[in-house]
């Protein structure tokens, strides 16, 4: 059982209201299968996911076991070959393309193992960005991104472009870009696997804080197997399946 989530009341997050027990993505059935050109690859065999109202949860296993690949889809940006993907409870490929982005946009967020922040914004204007797309007044939208910065601790770089930011400074604005619309889930692939232990240490224990602060589920692939146990729930991919929940996590 999830430590915040439990005999918590709901949790407001982007207007909605998510319960304990909410289901917020679920995998089902999930193949993934590669044909291009002369490539004929299955790289997932039917993987079944759930994840929780506030869980977090870490995604292990070697290079190539599809790790990226199953985060992609969960995230709806990329199809299964079968299988369904539900995000709060809407299956995603009954969704157009305009929908499912509009869903994405309500209900996740992502961070990347490179920051992809856009270069010629200030760090206070990339976080603001998902706000925007929602088209929200330019000055809620600031001020919101500026809150979300102090809370992974950069108030003081919020005018900063990423080129003048370091390694883990980057990380946090994509952190806090992630999560100012308060996601249900954020989705995030070996977040901190570019940087040095203890910078890793601290943008990890970010995510958890803000996971664990705001209610939102996680879930992080990564190659860390101790940061990987720190989270509620482990899972563990291995040649496109999941192996049964480890039980390292903390229950
Ligand atoms: P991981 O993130 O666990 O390192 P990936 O999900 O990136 O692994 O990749 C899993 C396997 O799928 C790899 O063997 C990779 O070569 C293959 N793969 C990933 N994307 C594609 C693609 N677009 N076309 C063909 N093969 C792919
Ligand atoms: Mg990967």
């Amino acid at each position: 059982m999830n430590k915040i989530a439990a005999g918590a009341s709901p949790v407001s997050l982007g207007g909605q209201k998510y319960m304990k027990n909410d289901v917020v993505l679920q995998a089902q059935g999930l193949t993934k299968r590669f044909t291009e050109g002369r490539l004929d690859v299955t790289v997932l065999h039917g993987i079944d996911l759930q994840v929780h109202a506030g869980q977090t949860l870490a995604i292990v296993g070697a290079s190539g076991s599809g790790k990226s690949t199953l985060l992609h889809l969960l995230g709806g940006l990329d199809a299964p070959t079968s299988g369904t993907v539900r995000l709060h409870g809407q299956v995603l490929s009954d969704l157009s393309p305009a929908q499912q982005g509009r869903l994405r946009n309500l209900h996740l967020g992502f961070v990347y193992q490179f920051h992809h922040l856009l270069p010629e914004f200030s760090a206070l204007d990339n976080v603001a960005m998902p706000l925007r797309i929602r088209r929200l007044p330019y000055a809620q939208c600031k001020q919101q991104a500026a809150e979300m910065l102090a809370h992974v601790g950069l108030e003081g770089r919020v005018q900063h472009r990423p080129a003048e930011l370091s390694g883990g400074e980057r990380q946090r604005v994509a952190i806090a870009r992630a999560l100012v619309t308060q996601p249900a889930c954020v989705l995030a692939d070996e977040p901190t696997g570019n940087l040095d232990r203890s910078t890793a240490e601290g943008v990890f224990q970010h995510m958890l804080a803000l996971a664990r602060g705001q209610g939102t589920a996680f879930v992080m692939v990564t190659h860390d197997e101790s940061l990987a146990a720190r989270c509620d729930r482990v899972v563990r991919i291995v040649a496109g399946r999941l192996e049964a929940d480890g039980a390292m996590g903390g229950h």
